[in-house]
């Protein structure tokens, strides 16, 4: 994934890898091919690849507007009452090992609300009898 994107036009005459000021672009040729690279955390975004290219092949506009890249995907778990997710795995299995005790998957809204169905359970069971 890169930021630096050139359209069907580029040629690889090295224009942008050339002058940029940041020395943001590089290039290497490997056997057959000519590989363009950009270094994100170089570049100014001061948009003169984009000014110098001969073949208007700089998709600059992809440099500006910026994305979210994925970093990491983590398993989550679950409330156990109604789903919703709360947090990672590995976070519970980071608190449980820190207090030794082992953490109840239930969200902000249901942490009060198991006790409350165990006690009607019990006190069902106490009026049937
Ligand atoms: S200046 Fe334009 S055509 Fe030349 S290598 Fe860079 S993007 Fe490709
Ligand atoms: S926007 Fe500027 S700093 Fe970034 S690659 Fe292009 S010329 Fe280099």
């Amino acid at each position: 994934m890169s930021f630096f994107k050139v359209n069907e036009n580029c040629n690889g005459c090295l224009a942008c890898v050339q002058n940029c000021p940041a020395g943001a672009l590089n290039y290497f040729d490997q056997e057959a091919g000519r590989k363009i690279m950009h270094n994100m955390s170089l570049c100014a975004r001061c948009g003169h690849c984009w000014r110098i290219c001969p073949q208007d092949a700089v998709e600059f506009k992809v440099l500006l507007t910026g994305r979210f890249d994925l970093v990491k995907t983590l398993d989550l778990v679950h409330c156990k009452v109604c789903g919703e997710p709360i947090y990672t795995t590995g976070l519970g299995e980071t608190v449980s090992n820190d207090t030794q005790k082992i953490i109840e998957p239930l969200c902000p809204d249901h942490k009060g609300f198991e006790p409350v169905k165990v006690w009607k359970k019990l006190a069902s069971k106490r009026t049937s009898q």
